[in-house]
């Protein structure tokens, strides 16, 4: 009998590999009584698409695209949430709002062992997930520079993490400028690359990659996107954001349980079905073509 319901809402969710991470959670720890599910809500009913798991008993949410902004309105964000200005976890039980994606990206990359402190990043893109990346980097002692397609977003990014977290001196930059900056780590928070454009990267065709970098991808769905293989091709290291999602999610399920999840189990179960999905699609087998 599951008395503890958690879950997931977005839209659409259908594809989301939260379910199967958290369940396998679930099971590893033999926490029977536990069990998380997806549901899809569109943007106009979100406040209902609140209430009536609050309402069925649910102890709390993460929340995705495109509800992380809208949802702030309706519970109590923290600290960290109001200054990323989006919220992917909701406790019903003090009606609270979290952001574990900045906690989340800092955690796998020191688990991978990529330094972070005093290095030069470059972040690609600045919408939701980039405010949250830089948030996290930028606490973690990162130098950084932000390049966007739309200048305008980046701007407001800086001065708005500026004002809600005392966030300074991030510098915005061309990619031609990017180029010869001398980054140690790139990160991508644009979309670019993301199933189905899987041969798109963010480093734009003809610019000359940078010689060993290291370059982590958000995207992790293929699994090595088309930017992971410019660096691998120019000798650098290139991470997926498999293991951000991983971390993201072990945080919420510890606000929710507790109890700190095993992230190994949580994280092979997100790679099985993600490849399961990417066999059945042949996403991966694409090549670059420069
Ligand atoms: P978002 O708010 O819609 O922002 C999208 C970003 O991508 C913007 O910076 C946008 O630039 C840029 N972009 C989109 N199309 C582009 C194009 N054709 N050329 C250049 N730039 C383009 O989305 P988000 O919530 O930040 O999510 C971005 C990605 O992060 C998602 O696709 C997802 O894969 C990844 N993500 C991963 C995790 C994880 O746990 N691994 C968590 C969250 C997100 P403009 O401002 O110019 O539109």
């Amino acid at each position: 009998m599951t008395k503890n319901r958690v879950g997931l809402i977005g839209f659409p969710v259908e594809h989301s590999l939260s379910p199967v991470m958290h369940n396998a959670a679930f099971a590893a720890l033999g926490m029977s009584d536990w069990l998380y599910d997806a549901m899809s809500i569109p943007p106009d009913i979100l406040r209902y698409g609140l209430q009536e798991p609050r309402n069925h008993g649910y102890i709390g949410l993460n929340v995705t695209v495109p509800h992380k902004e809208a949802v702030m309105e309706l519970v109590r964000p923290d600290a960290i949430a109001r200054a990323i200005g989006a919220v992917n976890t909701v406790d019903f039980r003090n009606n609270s709002g979290a952001n574990t994606d900045a906690d989340g990206i800092v955690e796998d990359l020191r688990a991978n062992g990529v330094p972070i402190a005093d290095q030069q990043v470059l972040i690609l893109g600045a919408g939701g997930a980039a405010r949250a990346v830089v948030y996290g980097l930028a606490r973690a002692g990162a130098n950084l520079a932000i390049v966007n397609r739309t200048k305008s977003r980046a701007e407001r990014l800086v001065s708005e993490l500026r004002s809600a977290a005392g966030i300074d001196g991030i510098a915005l930059m061309t990619l031609e400028e990017a180029a010869d900056w001398g980054m140690s780590l790139i990160i991508n928070c644009t979309s670019v690359g993301l199933h189905p454009h899987v041969n798109q990267s963010p480093w734009t065709h003809g610019l000359p990659f940078p010689q060993g970098v290291t370059v982590y991808d958000t995207v992790y769905r293929p699994a090595n996107t088309a930017l992971m293989r410019q660096c691998v091709a120019r000798g650098g290291r290139a991470i997926g954001g498999l293991g951000m999602l991983a971390r993201q999610g072990a945080l919420s399920f510890k606000i929710w349980t507790g109890v700190a999840p095993p992230v190994d189990v949580m994280l092979r179960a997100a790679q099985a079905a993600l490849e399961n999905t990417a066999r059945s699609r042949d996403e991966n087998q694409i090549e670059v073509k420069d």
